[in-house]
């Protein structure tokens, strides 16, 4: 909703430094939208004069998404991760934090308070039931919704119009008067057209193939819905501890959800090559087999129905 308190100049202005600073998609919202959200994840928890949310993101490489979309049948390796791992999360997310400083800094420049939240790093380091990867300042992906840059899947993940779940995404949230954009209007996530394929493709089943085992929440006006994943389900696939997720050895799953020690006794099954890894590129993500078999945006379907043939 636009009042006369925007500053359109001014967010036009961010809006084109952003671009020429690489940033492939760029949107605005109030910070308020946010504000029922859990208290973790609420702007004004880290800049109590926070007016906007600025959220930027940059498309990960496609071919990159396609050599593991492509082992999703039988929930089997790709010949490498390596790609996808080392793009992703090292080269994508240092320029994400890159965007997040340079825009608040040009912010904070003009004379408003602005806080980069960091692209990929927790704030509490300890995995809880409810935040199994550790608590981020606030939920990237609820504020990109709010900026208007697209909707929310089933797996959890953004998706736009322009890349569908195929991004990373980084927040500031600022006191400038930035002018909101409209939040999405567009239905991308169609279970039903695409047979579940995320839910499909998880090989640790953390996605409910169940239409009733979601998430319901309010951002604005709009009612946000996503599926209620098992949190530990998927950070064992995250965390490469099985072979097909990019791990080099599968160390079984346990029936019930672990505890946070049990969960560490078990990554310490690790392969300790694996662990060397971690120590040359810093963290890297494993899986992502629910975000590169996605189909959406509609485009990319008869790319993928070629390769893709899941059980
Ligand atoms: S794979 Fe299908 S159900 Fe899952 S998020 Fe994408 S469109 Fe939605
Ligand atoms: S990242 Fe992997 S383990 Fe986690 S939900 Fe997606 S497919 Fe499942």
């Amino acid at each position: 909703m636009e009042t006369a308190s925007h500053d359109k100049a001014l967010t036009d202005e961010l809006r084109a430094f952003l671009k020429r600073q690489g940033a492939d998609l760029v949107g605005f919202g109030a910070a308020a939208l946010l504000e029922a959200g859990p208290e973790v994840f609420r702007p004004t928890r880290y800049l109590p004069g926070a007016r906007a949310l600025v959220s930027m993101a940059l498309h990960i490489n496609e071919a990159a998404c396609e050599l593991i979309a492509r082992c999703a049948d039988g929930h089997t390796a790709p010949p490498s991760y390596a790609s996808y791992q080392w793009f992703t999360l090292s080269v994508i997310n240092r320029k994400l934090d890159e965007l997040a400083y340079a825009g608040a800094k040009f912010l904070e420049d003009r004379g408003w308070l602005s806080y980069p939240v960091p692209a990929n790093m927790p704030h509490d380091i300890r995995p809880t039931p409810e935040y199994p990867g550790g608590p981020g300042d606030l939920s990237h992906k609820h504020a990109a919704v709010a900026c208007g840059l697209g909707e929310f899947g089933w797996h959890n993940l953004v998706l736009t119009p322009e890349f569908g779940s195929r991004q990373k995404l980084v927040t500031i949230v600022t006191e400038a008067p930035l002018r909101p954009d409209a939040l999405s209007g567009e239905k991308l996530c169609d279970p039903a057209a695409c047979d579940w394929a995320c839910a499909r493709a998880c090989p640790t089943a953390a996605i409910p193939r169940n239409a009733g085992q979601k998430v319901s929440l309010r951002i604005g006006e709009k009612t946000v819905e996503y599926a209620r994943i098992s949190g530990w389900r998927c950070r064992w696939g995250c965390s490469g501890m099985l072979r097909c997720t990019g791990g080099a050895k599968d160390i079984p799953m346990p029936k019930e959800e672990p505890t946070a020690a049990e969960l560490m006794q078990y990554k310490e099954q690790c392969d300790p090559w694996q662990e060397r890894l971690k120590r040359y590129t810093g963290l890297i993500p494993y899986c992502g087999r629910c975000m590169c078999v996605c189909p959406a945006p509609a485009g990319r379907k008869s790319k993928l129905t070629e390769c893709v043939e899941l059980h």
